[in-house]
This record gives structure tokens, sequence and C-alpha cells, in this order.
């Protein structure tokens, strides 16, 4: 705690000690799960584009609107998988603020990412600052959708489509959002989510690529599984990115109740909206717009340090004191990360806005098990500790 802190003392202390946590998994019908799980092992049938796995590709790719979804292990394999596919070599553009697998699945196989900033408002890669770092070893941009939200997809889609880049995109952040109607999964040469067991929609470990360019589908479909195409037949390079059965059992039960998820975040948000409103030293990320569909997942707040009497650290650790289990994201910043730290450690400089929006992020638990009275004790902790 710093001088600044007005005390512990000053500030509200919370009745339970249950842990408040950012990502808490969202189940759905637990017997319905059960009743599929005793399914699959009746069957013996427990991966290998088994029949749960089928419906739930099928399941994703109507709730979508996309013509292919391939159901994977999880989002960092999938990325993998889309990257090789689609061909990217040399240099490709990412932002440095997103989870790190975003540079890591490029990393992994011998691709720099070069990292782009964001745009302070959406917190997202800025077509702008990222059409400046192409370069004759430039093959892509990964654009990454977060908060719930869509990153400006015409933008990047306008600078790939002049310098003849693939655009993909990794939006694990991003299932059940809309961009001007239509559905994530439909931008890009491909999207790629996660149904990692802390996101919105989860099969435990898991993920997707979604496309509606069918011989890339077939392309990743081959990759997934070793590049088998029937018995004893290999005919191309591939990994291993399968999703397993019971992972597929847990998605068709939580898909029943995206619906259900989905209101209950969204009520999280507004309220949480409501309640943090008119601090000059709190901006809450407030970008829904009410046309489009959102998952609601993230509370994202930003802490202005030098207006706030508490800084965000400050804050957070306060809030961990009330265990209420607020996170900073993405700190430090990709960027700020090894290898990339030391392979490029010149991008600190070129990477401000990152820079400054790494020390303000911070995330606020929602989701099921948040209630009312938590959102409430969380926004007035907040104000009393800004100050405001
Ligand atoms: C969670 C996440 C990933 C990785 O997903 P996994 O399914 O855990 O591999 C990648 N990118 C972003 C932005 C994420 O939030």
């Amino acid at each position: 705690m710093t001088e600044r802190d007005p005390g512990a003392g000053s500030l509200p202390q919370r009745a339970s000690s249950e842990k408040l946590h950012v990502g808490r998994p969202n189940i759905g019908n637990r017997e319905r799960l059960m009743a599929r799980i005793g399914d699959l092992l009746d069957r013996r049938w427990l991966t290998n584009a088994g029949p749960y796995v089928l419906e739930l590709e099928a399941r994703l790719a109507e709730y979508l609107g996309v013509k292919h979804v391939i159901a994977t292990c999880n989002a960092t394999v999938a990325l993998e998988i889309a990257i090789k596919a689609l061909g990217l070599e040399g240099e490709v553009i990412v932002p440095s603020f997103t989870f790190v697998a975003t540079a890591h699945a490029l990393q992994w196989q011998g691709i720099t990412p070069v990292f782009g900033e964001i745009d302070p408002r959406t917190h997202m890669l800025d077509p702008e600052h990222a059409e400046m770092l192409i370069t004759p070893r430039t093959t892509g941009i990964v654009g990454v959708h977060l908060w719930g939200d869509t990153c400006d997809v015409d933008g990047l889609q306008a600078v790939a489509d002049r310098h003849g880049l693939t655009l993909l995109f990794d939006a694990a952040h991003a299932f059940g959002c809309s961009r001007k109607g239509t559905m994530v999964g439909n931008f890009g040469a491909a999207e790629v989510f996660s149904f990692h067991a802390t996101k919105f929609f989860n099969t435990f470990e898991g993920g997707a690529i979604a496309t509606n360019d069918g011989s890339l589908a077939q392309k990743m479909r081959l990759m997934k599984n070793f590049g088998f195409s029937g018995y004893d037949n290999v005919v191309s390079v591939g990994t291993n990115g399968k999703m397993s059965e019971i992972s597929a059992a847990m998605g068709l039960t939580s898909l029943e109740s995206i619906d259900e998820l989905i209101a209950v975040n969204r009520r999280n948000y507004l309220r949480y909206r409501d309640g943090l409103e008119g601090m000059p030293a709190v901006r809450f990320l407030d970008h829904h717009d009410e046309r489009e569909r959102s998952n609601f997942q993230y509370i994202v707040v930003e802490i202005d340090n030098a207006l706030a009497s508490a800084s965000r650290d400050d804050i957070m650790n306060g809030l961990w004191g009330q265990n209420v289990l607020a996170r900073r994201y993405f700190y430090p910043g990709v960027h700020n990360m090894e290898p990339y730290r030391t392979l490029a450690p010149h991008q600190r400089m070129l990477l401000p806005r990152t820079e400054a929006l790494v020390q303000r992020t911070l995330v606020l638990p929602t989701g099921t098990a948040v209630t009312d009275d938590d959102v409430d004790f969380i926004c007035r902790f907040i104000r009393a500790a800004v100050g405001a």
C-alpha cells in the first residue's frame, strides 16, 4: 500500500469469505452432462471424430452461421493449425495486448510476431499502426477480439487487402459475439475460439476453428488428425489437435444453456456499469453496441493511477484482501514476456499505448457465482479506494 492509500480502515469490508474469481467456469445442466457422459462410456467411443464431436461441430456451425467448424483440443493448437494451413511465414503482426498464446502460436513455428499498438478506446489492434509495421517479410495479421467485443475487422481487412496479407482472428474472447449483425466466426480467412474452462463457453479444454473456406477447412481437418485421410493413409504433415468426446459432451450441454449464461453476465455487466458510474478516475469499458450480440464475459475497468487516491495495483490487492480475486490483464504485455523481451527489446519504445494500458486495466469477477450484493460491494470498494 502506498501513502496515497486511504487506509484499509476506511474501506468497505466484505461479509462473505467466499472467493470470487475472474473466469470461474460456467457449467450447464449437470444431469444432462452426466447422461451424455454415461452414453459415451457405454459406447466406448472416447475420441477420434466421435458422435458428440460431430454433433458439436454441426451445432456450432449453425449457431455461428458459418459453413465449417473444426473442433480442437484447445485454441493454441487451433491457432497453430490455422497459421500453418494458411501458409504464414516470416513476420506476422499481432497485438501485444493479448494472451501470450497468440504470439507463441507463431513463434513456435519459427514465425516472428511483430507487435502492433492498440486503439486506447477499444484496447484492440489499431489498423493504422499495424500498417506501419509491414515489411517485405510480412505475410499476415492476427487480429484479436477482446472483452466480448470485436476488433476493427473492416480496418484490418482493408490493410490486409492493400498489401496482399492473410488475416486471421484469435476469437478466444468472442464466442457468441457479433459485428454488424454477423456472428464472429465469419471474418477473415478463419477465426479461432477457445473453449478453455475460464472462457465464457467451455468444454473443460477445447477450441474450434471457423471458416467459410471449404478447401482451407479440409486442410485443417487433416492437420488436426496427423494428416490421416482414412485408415493407414497419411496424406500430409499434421499434429494431434482433436477434441475428445467428453469435452464435446460438455460443449453440447453448455450450448443448451448459453442464453441463460449470457443473461446472467449481461445483468452483472449492467449492474457494474451503473455502480461504477461518475468516477473520473475509473473508466468502465462500456463499448457494447446494444444492437450487437456479446457474451458480456469481461467486466473491465481502467484506473487512472494519477487521478485515483489508490493505484490499480493497490485496488487489486485491496480486493484480494476481501476475497475478490480481480485480475490485471494482459499484464505486463506480451512484448515484455520471454522470449519476445530478449529477442526484440526495442518494442517497448514502440508501444507506449500498450505500456500505459497494462498499468491501468483491472478485470472484475462475473458469471453465475457473482451475486448482486457482490457487485454492489465491489463497486463501493472501488469508489472508496479511488476517493471518488
Ligand atoms: C485463452 C486464450 C487463448 C488460448 O486458449 P487455449 O484454449 O487455452 O489454448 C488464446 N488467445 C486468447 C486471446 C485467449 O484469451
